[in-house]
């Protein structure tokens, strides 16, 4: 045989391999996507949806405590963040349960399952898994199932801000044969031998939100009437993740704003410091955060819930 023969064998053996392994590694992360068909949106702008009112109300409940650098979810390169140090940082694992009078009870995030009551990493494993995550942990029967079933809620379908494994770890405790929605192109973090999560076990198919067919809802992107009463929206909010999503709860006794980690907390809407390394796009993460904050200027009556604050 030629050497160049040999090489060349070689080199495509590698390749052949190299794919092999990396398809081993990567296939856990993906998962079949099909679009969440919304109704026709009710209303066309913010003053409109405000004026209405619909029978609908949000629960806010902890599913447990991480322990984070402060930098991951705060920017200390901002220029206001001169004089805050970097330390390890306490932060609640907050889920939110929508109780809608017609349509039935939903989940906005799953929080952490019931394994962080016994282990730091609840189920993740992979070589990175120690090094990388933050330690969590929980009081007995404060997992996001436990909490169901405490009052006897049987779920309709569960919304994701977005898929880091904090927001999506509870879905393993829950039932597979609902729909799980999140925003389009939202990235599933799921490395065989380096971190896997495998959250997302035994749910065949995740639909997606595809917010160019929404309404324009300034000083936000697009936004989609989910259930095509008003009742409820999503809104495109990019930034922390590439598919981040916000909700709105249009309630007859409050308006809700869900941040999810787009603001993580009181405080960082006060400072209005963006959220730090955790996210995809600081800069637009930092946009992001400058939004939620001239939103509610324009309109003090809405209620802010966000996605790690301890007075919620
Ligand atoms: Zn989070």
């Amino acid at each position: 045989m030629k050497k160049s023969r040999k090489i060349l064998i070689t080199f495509a053996s590698l390749i052949l391999l190299a794919s092999v392994f990396a398809l081993l590694i990567f296939q856990s992360s993906m998962i079949p996507r099909i679009p969440y068909s919304a109704p026709e949106a009710s209303h066309q702008s913010w003053d409109e949806i405000l004026s209405s009112s619909t029978p609908i109300t949000i629960q806010t409940h902890s599913t447990g405590i991480m322990q984070t650098d402060l930098s991951g979810i705060m920017n200390l390169d901002h220029e206001r963040a001169a004089d805050i140090q970097e330390k390890i940082v306490e932060i609640p694992v907050n889920v939110f349960i929508i109780l809608h009078h017609e349509f039935g009870d939903y989940l906005i995030d799953a929080g952490l399952d019931s394994s962080y009551a016994n282990n730091p990493h609840g189920t993740i494993k992979g070589i990175l898994a120690k090094k990388f995550l933050g330690k969590g942990s929980q009081e007995p029967n404060t997992h996001i199932a436990a909490i169901l079933e405490q009052q006897n809620i049987q779920l309709k379908g569960v919304w994701l801000t977005h898929m880091h494994p904090d927001h999506i770890a509870g879905v393993i405790d829950l039932p597979k044969n609902i729909p799980y929605v999140a925003g389009k192109g939202e990235r599933y973090v799921n490395f065989r031998f380096i971190m896997q999560t495998d959250h997302l076990k035994g749910i065949e198919a995740l639909y997606e939100i595809d917010f160019s067919k929404g309404i324009d809802l300034p000083p936000f992107g697009k936004g989609v009437d989910l259930f095509g009463d008003g009742s409820f929206w999503a809104i495109e909010s990019s930034g922390h993740s590439t598919g981040h999503v916000m909700f709105f709860i249009n309630g007859a006794d409050e308006k809700v704003l869900v941040t999810g980690d787009a603001c993580n907390d009181q405080n960082q809407f006060d400072t209005g410091i963006g959220p730090g390394y955790f996210s995809s796009d600081i800069e637009e993460a930092q946009k992001m955060l400058e939004s939620i904050i001239s939103f509610k200027e324009q309109y003090p009556e809405v209620r802010l819930l966000f996605g790690h604050d301890h007075d919620q």
